[in-house]
């Protein structure tokens, strides 16, 4: 395992398992799967509505809550709700969280961020970060918040690799989290013919290249599944080095293509819609 270490001195695995888009059961059985497999680091949210799930999870497994990296996200309805970190610990089933954002850019994000930052002096929260949120925002935070943001958690990967931010987190010492690694699993992307390649040369699968990818670009990385050999294969990438020749072909593969574009309407939704009760 390779780790990202964080400004504020903090160590995290930089590749572990997402829990988006899977029922409280799946999310139990794939972070159970994956802890068993040597996976260290967790993601879930709020807003993923299967953190009890993840908690279940990660007692099943056996593993020590010490040994492991989680990471959740306060969604913005809870943003100013004074005890919705003690409520997201109660679902985990834990007393504290590894790296913690706020999911959105909602209009309450500075209300959000007192909250975490109140967790963070407390012990509660170990590290503070920042999802979705763009450039300008980011860098109100670095100049206006007391605690600095440790991560950014956006969508990354070898369509739209984030040059341009990467820039101002390499000046703040703020490291990323790549959301959507494998493009959420789009067949055209993991089928470029350079991945092929250079999973014939290291008898690798396409996946473990875009990953090792990620990895040597400084990327954490947290690959959804629900398929343990899927889960197994996606951690196994830390035994080979791609060469800059290799990266330099794979940078060939920009398109700057996103899947997803956030817009006014979007993120005024967000600030609306309710958690349901997850159980
Ligand atoms: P992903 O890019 O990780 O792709 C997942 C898809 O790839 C799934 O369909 C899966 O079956 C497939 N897959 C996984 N491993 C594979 C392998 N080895 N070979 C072939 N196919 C494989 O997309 P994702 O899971 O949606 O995103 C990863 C994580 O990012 C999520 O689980 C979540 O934790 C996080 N996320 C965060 C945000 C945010 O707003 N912060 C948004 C989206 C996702």
């Amino acid at each position: 395992m390779e780790y990202f270490k964080m400004n504020n001195g903090v160590e995290m695995p930089m590749a572990g398992i997402g829990v988006f888009m899977m029922s409280p059961q799946e999310a139990e059985d794939s972070v159970a799967s994956a802890l068993e497999s040597g996976v260290r680091m967790i993601d879930t949210a709020n807003g993923y509505m299967n953190e009890s799930g993840t908690g279940r999870g990660i007692r099943k497994s056996g593993v020590a809550r010490e040994d492991i990296f989680l990471v959740t996200k306060l969604w913005p309805t809870v943003y100013e709700k004074e005890t919705a970190i003690d409520e997201t610990l109660a679902r985990l089933g834990t007393d504290y969280i590894d790296l913690l954002f706020l999911h959105q850019p909602t209009d309450n994000w500075r209300e959000g961020y007192k909250n975490i930052e109140k967790a963070y002096k407390e012990g509660k929260v170990k590290a503070i970060g920042l999802s979705n949120f763009p450039e300008d925002l980011l860098q109100e935070a670095i100049d206006t918040m007391e605690i600095k943001p440790q991560m950014v958690q956006v969508e990354a990967h070898p369509y739209f690799p984030q040059t341009e931010l990467k820039k101002m987190l390499a000046e703040t010492g703020m490291g990323l989290m790549a959301w959507y690694p494998l493009g959420h699993g789009d067949k055209t992307l993991m089928a470029q013919p350079v991945f092929t390649e250079l999973a014939e040369k290291y008898g690798k699968s396409n996946a473990q290249i875009i990953l090792r990818w990620h990895i040597q670009s400084g990327d954490v990385i947290f690959p959804g599944s629900k398929n343990p050999a899927h889960i197994r294969d996606n951690f196994d990438i830390f035994d080979f080095k791609l060469t800059d020749e290799d990266m330099a072909k794979i940078a060939e593969v920009d398109n700057g293509r996103r899947y997803y574009e956030a817009s006014p309407e979007l993120i005024a939704q967000y600030a609306k819609m309710e958690l349901q009760p997850d159980l």
